[in-house]
């Protein structure tokens, strides 16, 4: 039986899919500080211009430029497995597959993104990005995608991971970013938290309002800001691998998948599988598409689709997405990856449209089957993958009890191997089950309720 399905590099997808034309209630825009929806140049001292078309182009399709492809080509297509061991384990009827993007030279699914990201930045005369980064994950791609195209690198590191994850800051130095803890003294936003709270663990949203601050104040104008997950053009370039996975199915025989899973963050593996599936299921395909995410952040399961800024300082635009409010500053579960307060506009409507069904899952469960998983399938996993492992999991129990032969297909975001402090704590007992309290939410919900409401658009078709 095939258990790891391989694709070769002249089967690799060379256009982008673009779920924006296909949504079946349009997306609503992205609004100033006036109220009005943004032009494309308002954002032009945040993003070069090629960027900024791809995120509001309506087109379905997105060529991949053959230099980028050529860039990707180090560790894809990546490999489609098929978890014969984790579904013996689990005495199972459903076969389980998972992309497996751990193989990345940063460990992750992020560099699908930083590579075209960095390259567009290159071909707009673009010397120098910033970013933030919340686990590191994102700082090491952007950091290790810049090296290739010789531009130079700046990330802002949420304070709680540069503690907890030294080596991230050394993989990100070793690439030749440049990586301090956030907030910094380097920018007015990060003196302004560290003044009121200088004890503060940070947060993405924090960190991003740095990123942008230190590229929009480069009197060169030669350095943009580059964001890891939630716009529409990260979204889009991730669906390389969904993409793949379904010339992977397609070559072993699979034509019906019932179960789609990522773990969602700003949604960007999430997005990357499942997009191209989600096509599949408003043209009427059944099935079911689940992003998961902790219930320590529960954006998706529990906050409103409102228009939120994406950052503390409320430099980004409002975004229309599920979100907690742009002061929440989560938990530190070990998850780092998911604990962002908003979600990607694209899966936010997808969500409003009914096509998608999101899950939380509490931390030791997640633990639990990553545990499972390592020792069954081997991949020592992120933690913020664990989720979409432990719903995986929760539906190969659940085609158990009903007896079918169901498809499953997830998406393996990337290797735990600089999170195993994670793993120690667990297998420790020290990690404890965290719901946000309601009045935590109400009170982090307080910073939006002043905001314009978008409406909430649906066919009532799923
Ligand atoms: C960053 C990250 C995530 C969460 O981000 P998304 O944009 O939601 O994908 C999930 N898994 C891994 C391994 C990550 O590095």
């Amino acid at each position: 039986m095939l258990t790891r399905i391989i694709l070769t590099e002249d089967e690799i997808p060379r256009q982008w899919y673009n779920l924006a034309a296909d949504l079946p209630s349009p997306m609503q825009p992205p609004l100033g500080p006036d109220g009005n929806p943004i032009s494309p140049d308002m954002l032009a001292p945040v993003f070069p211009m090629n960027l900024i078309e791809q995120e509001v182009s309506q087109e379905r399709w997105i060529d991949i430029p053959e230099e980028v492809l050529e860039i990707l080509y180090r560790w894809r297509p990546s490999p489609l497995h098929r978890a014969t061991f984790l579904e013996k384990a689990l005495n199972t009827p459903a076969k389980i597959y998972y992309k497996n993007e751990s193989l990345s030279p940063a460990g992750s699914h992020k560099p699908n993104t930083a590579v075209p990201q960095a390259w567009y930045n290159k071909q707009f005369g673009i010397k120098k990005l910033t970013t933030e980064t919340g686990a590191g994950q994102w700082g090491s791609a952007l950091s290790f995608a810049c090296s290739l195209m010789g531009l130079e690198c700046k990330v802002f590191m949420v304070r709680i991971s540069f503690d907890q994850k030294p080596f991230r800051k050394i993989m990100m130095e070793t690439w030749g970013g440049n990586c301090v803890a956030s907030p910094s003294n380097e920018t007015q936003a990060g003196r302004d938290i560290l003044a009121k709270y200088p004890d503060t663990p940070g947060s993405l949203g924090i960190a991003i309002s740095e990123a942008i601050e230190a590229a929009v104040t480069d009197p060169t104008g030669q350095t943009r800001y580059s964001l890891g997950s939630v716009l529409n053009h990260v979204m889009l370039h991730q669906t390389i691998i969904g993409l793949e996975a379904k010339k992977q199915l397609k070559k072993i025989g699979e034509d019906k998948v019932d179960v789609v899973i990522g773990c969602a963050g700003g949604g960007s593996n999430f997005a990357g599988l499942s997009f191209p599936f989600v096509l599949d299921k408003i043209n009427g395909a059944q099935m079911e598409i689940i992003p998961v995410e902790p219930t320590s952040c529960p954006t998706m399961t529990r906050a409103p689709f409102a228009y939120d800024h994406g950052d503390t300082a409320k430099m980004t635009p409002l975004l229309p997405m599920h979100s907690l409010g742009h002061d929440f500053v989560p938990p530190p579960i070990h998850a780092g990856g998911l604990r962002y307060h908003g979600m990607s506009p694209l899966v936010s409507q997808a969500i409003v449209e009914g096509l998608l069904t999101p899950r939380a899952i509490p931390q030791v469960e997640c633990y639990d089957a990553a545990v499972k998983f390592a020792r069954t399938e081997g991949i020592i996993i992120a933690p913020e993958t664990s989720h979409a492992v432990a719903a995986a999991i929760q539906e190969a129990n659940k085609a158990k009890e009903e007896g079918k032969e169901k498809v499953i297909l997830f998406n393996l975001s990337g290797h735990g191997l600089m999170d195993l402090t994670g793993y120690d704590k667990f297998f420790a007992g020290e990690l404890q089950n965290h719901a946000l309290p309601e009045e935590e939410m109400a009170k982090s919900l307080e910073a939006i309720k002043d905001l314009p409401k978008p409406p909430l658009n649906k066919t009532g078709k799923w």
